[in-house]
């Protein structure tokens, strides 16, 4: 095992949980992460959409009208 040489610098594959591909500089060739910048419901304004789905939810018991039938 030779002690000189430098680690080798990959352009490193990083695979999300959601799907999502991207590269990055890395000493690792493959990086594996839960949450990325696609997924992420900062990024994604997720949260916001369950909300607005919580109003017309409520709005909808309110008028009588029932989606789900
Ligand atoms: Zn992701």
């Amino acid at each position: 095992m030779r002690k000189d040489i430098h680690p080798e610098y990959f352009a490193a594959k990083v695979t999300c949980n959601c799907g999502n591909e991207f590269e990055t500089g890395s000493t690792k060739e493959n990086i594996r992460v839960e949450i990325c910048s696609k997924c992420h419901p900062f990024y994604t304004g997720k949260q916001k959409a369950v909300a607005a789905r919580g109003r017309i939810d409520r709005f909808n018991r309110r008028y009588g009208v029932n989606n789900e039938d």
